[in-house]
Formats: C-alpha cells, sequence, structure tokens
C-alpha cells in the first residue's frame, strides 16, 4: 500500500505513530485522550467511534492483564522509562542520550534502583509500564536482577537493548526467564546501509537481526523503534514492508525532537509530518502489526479527521469511516499480543509519561529533560503527581500559541518536548503541525486569542 501511494503521490512514509487504539505517546505504547476535540468540552471521545477497540479481550484478562482504562494520569503514569546506563557501543547520529563508551560511576546502584521500582509500584493499580533503556541497558551485569526485581512486583517491564555484540543469545533468554514482557528493538532502516549509517557502526544491523531471532526463539514479544528523519524517511515504505514478516506486535515510529545528538535540520518538514502521519493510517488498515507514534501526538487528530473524511496533506481524503461513505476504518491488527498492551488515552510528556535519567534525575520525557527532582532525594510519586513543570504538562488550557487555541489540544496537545526543544517554551505551540486551529469555533465557544 505504501508502494502505491508513492507513486501516486511522489510522496514516502515518513514515520511514526501508534495508530489505533490509538494514539501518539512516549516510547513503547500509544495513547489516546480525546476530550475536546470537535466540541472542546472536555470530554472524551470514544475511540470506539473512530474504530478503536477500547475493551481488552477475554483471554488476556484471564491472563490478569490490568484494567488499562481505569488509568487516571494525574495519579499515575501508564509508562516509566529508567535510563539504567549511557554506556553504549553505537554512536547514533540522533541519540537522545549523548550515549558514551563506558558507564559513569555516578549511575544509580543497584539498590537504588530497586528503590526506584519500588516507588513505581508505589503509583498502584494499573502499574505502570516499566521500560529500561540507555545507552544499552545490556551494559549493566544486573540488568537481570532489575528485570526480576519489577516483575516480582507486579510490574510489565520491557528494555531496549541496543543492536551490539552484547546482545547475546543467552542473555536475551536471561532477560525472557527473568520476566521481560517485551523487547523493543531499534531498526531504522531495510538496508545494513541505511540502518549501519543511521547508527553510526558497522555490523548493527546484523546484530538487529540476530536479536529479532535470539527473541523469536525465546518467545519474547518484539516491538521495532524507528527514528524519522531526513536520511531515511525515503526509505520507509520499504522497512514497513520489511517488518511485515518479522512478527512483531508493534512498529513505534519515533519522530526526531532536536535535543542530544538530534539536530533541527535532521528532521523533516511539518508537510512531511502530515503526510507521514496519513500513511501511517492507511498502513494501519493492512500489516499484521501495530503502528504508535512518539512525539507526534498530531496523529491523533489525523486519526480523527480521516474517520470524518478530512486530510490535510493535499491528497485527494476518502469517504471516512464514520461518515459511512465506504472507506475502510484502521484495523487495530495485532493489538495486545503480548503482555504489554497500549495505552488507553493520549500520552505525552509528563502526562501519562515520566523518565528517570542515569543519574536518577526525574523528567516529564527524555526528550524533554527539564529536571523535575531526583529519585535520591525526592519520591518520584509525589514528583509526578505534584511537581509544577509535571501539573502544567497535564492542563491543556495552558498551553499557549496555536495549541493554546486548537480544539484538539486535549486530544493531541503537540509534542510538548519539541515545542521546548525548538521554542524554549515547553507549553509553547508544537513546531511541526499543519493544523490551522478553528477560528470560528473559539468565537462561538467565547475563547481568547494570543
Ligand atoms: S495545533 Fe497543536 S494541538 Fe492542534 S493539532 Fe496541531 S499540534 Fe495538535
Amino acid at each position: 500500500m505504501i508502494g502505491r501511494l508513492r507513486a501516486a503521490h511522489g510522496y514516502d512514509l515518513g514515520h511514526t505513530l501508534t495508530l489505533p487504539a490509538v494514539i501518539d505517546s512516549q516510547a513503547v505504547i500509544a495513547s489516546s485522550q480525546f476530550a475536546g476535540a470537535g466540541n472542546n468540552s472536555g470530554g472524551e471521545i470514544a475511540l470506539s467511534r473512530i474504530g478503536f477497540p477500547l475493551q481488552e479481550d477475554a483471554s488476556l484478562a484471564e491472563r490478569g492483564r490490568p484494567d488499562l482504562q481505569s488509568v487516571d494520569f494525574d495519579r499515575a503514569p501508564f509508562i516509566v522509562i529508567w535510563e539504567l546506563t549511557r554506556a553504549c557501543a553505537l554512536a547514533c547520529v540522533h541519540c537522545r542520550a549523548e550515549a558514551i563508551p563506558h558507564r559513569d560511576p555516578r549511575e544509580l546502584t543497584t539498590t537504588e534502583g530497586v528503590g526506584l521500582i519500588e516507588a513505581v509500584s508505589r503509583f498502584g493499580r494499573p502499574a505502570p509500564l516499566l521500560v529500561f533503556t540507555g545507552g544499552d541497558p545490556l551494559r549493566r551485569p544486573d540488568v537481570f536482577d532489575l528485570v526480576a526485581a519489577g516483575t516480582a512486583r507486579g510490574l510489565r517491564v520491557a528494555l531496549t537493548p541496543s543492536g551490539t555484540a552484547a546482545a547475546r543469545r543467552e542473555k536475551i533468554f536471561r532477560l525472557k526467564a527473568s520476566g521481560l514482557a517485551r523487547l523493543a528493538v531499534s531498526l531504522d532502516g531495510s538496508t545494513v546501509a541505511i540502518h549501519d549509517a543511521f547508527r553510526g557502526v558497522r555490523g548493527s544491523y546484523d546484530w538487529t537481526m540476530r536479536i529479532l531471532n535470539y527473541a523469536r526463539e525465546a518467545e519474547l514479544p518484539v516491538q521495532i523503534n524507528t527514528t524519522v528523519t531526513r536520511y531515511n524517511r525515503e526509505d520507509l515504505p520499504a522497512l514497513a514492508e520489511r517488518l511485515r514478516g518479522m512478527g512483531i506486535v508493534l512498529w513505534s515510529i519515533f519522530f526526531l525532537v532536536p535535543t542530544g545528538r538530534g539536530r533541527k535540520e535532521d528532521g523533516v518538514s511539518a508537510g512531511e509530518y502530515e503526510e507521514i502521519l496519513n500513511d501511517l493510517v492507511d498502513l494501519s488498515r493492512s500489516v499484521p502489526y501495530g503502528i504508535k507514534t512518539t512525539e507526534a501526538p498530531q496523529y491523533r487528530r489525523v486519526v480523527l479527521e480521516r474517520g470524518r473524511g478530512i486530510r490535510r496533506d493535499g491528497r485527494a481524503a476518502d469517504g471516512g469511516w464514520e461518515t459511512g461513505d465506504g472507506a475502510e476504518q484502521p484495523r487495530q491488527v495485532g493489538f495486545q499480543t503480548d503482555a504489554i498492551g497500549r495505552a488507553p488515552k493520549g500520552v505525552n510528556d509528563g502526562n501519562g509519561f515520566v523518565f528517570v535519567d542515569h543519574l536518577g534525575n526525574i523528567a516529564p520525557s527524555g526528550f524533554l529533560p527539564i529536571k523535575a527532582g531526583n529519585v535520591r532525594t525526592d519520591d518520584l510519586v509525589e514528583v509526578y503527581r505534584q511537581h509544577p513543570i509535571f501539573r502544567e504538562l497535564r492542563d491543556a488550557e495552558r498551553l499557549r500559541g496555536k495549541c493554546g487555541r486548537c480544539e484538539y489540544r486535549t486530544l493531541c496537545g503537540g509534542s510538548r518536548a519539541r515545542a521546548y526543544a525548538m521554542t524554549g517554551d515547553y507549553l509553547g505551540e508544537e513546531p511541526c503541525c499543519v493544523y490551522e486551529p478553528n477560528v470560528e469555533f473559539r468565537i462561538r465557544q467565547g475563547g481568547k486569542f494570543e
């Protein structure tokens, strides 16, 4: 399908987004909070209206899956990311963490890490998803004990190993035995040349393929992470096709935020975002894996508008599945095929999401590295619930610029990390969205304009 779209529109599939059940988020899972769209009332738009399943399936419920729909992001995040270390053998061109060759002696210790895990469990039920990232988390020899510690406390733990020789077969099997729920592996191109150039080390592609094979052997569910930049944008359709045969549960597409080693000029334009997001909607109708975006919450708007027969990427819209004009609605194929599942609401930086770096610093996300505390001295639960930065990020009425006057601000809200990276204001408008808010609608509501 993507190839056909390229031929017809001279465009290619950009990246990012999570579809179905809905929509963008940080990292591993997706989300969707549809409040306000179309009526600005703050009420939620039922996902079922746009064809997304809301209910956990019975078989998973029997296996003890949490009731994700009861998540209140003011009380608990959907996902907690812990950067175990910044040590990594790769030299990725876009690396958020600005990874280094060796471990920092100031990293959280094993005991401190277990304390962090216990803090995560204090958020209560449903428990947040806990993701171990890096750098390369496999550079820490205690990673298996930490996975087991999380699992023992009832957490779903996922891990993002780097595509290096450190990810040996026995380690993947040991992760599985420790209770790991999902492996998230980065693949940024359909070919050796594209991926290795992106990752900065020859051989990374081959190591990534080995990790995928080991995970398949170990029966560990796999998510593929892809960061979209101008260097791999043209390759996205080919990559999407390659993924069809890999047996993955989710394709998580990250839209570049110019932080760390990522540079503004490496990203794609707002118009390209719109094209990519529309292509992901189409792709989601046919691929055997879920699709989710990170740092592109405008995907939620695109999904909603496509259901109404609207598209803003210059290509002809179909009838829309909401209008009954024959358009096929997105299918959430592959939804909940492992213990991870998807967020039931729209996750955004600090809103359903919290990040702890290798030194224990607490931030709204790894792409929005504003320190709000440190787990060595502060309570993670309190910081997430009460810190002014987090509270502001969860209040769509505080958004500025066109995001602040947008009827999709609760549903979408724009990437807070990109707004901060490109304007210095984490409540400012998303720089990579083509949408111009509905002025007439806001006037009717008595809204104010900046
Ligand atoms: S203007 Fe902002 S809130 Fe509205 S759709 Fe675009 S990014 Fe989302």
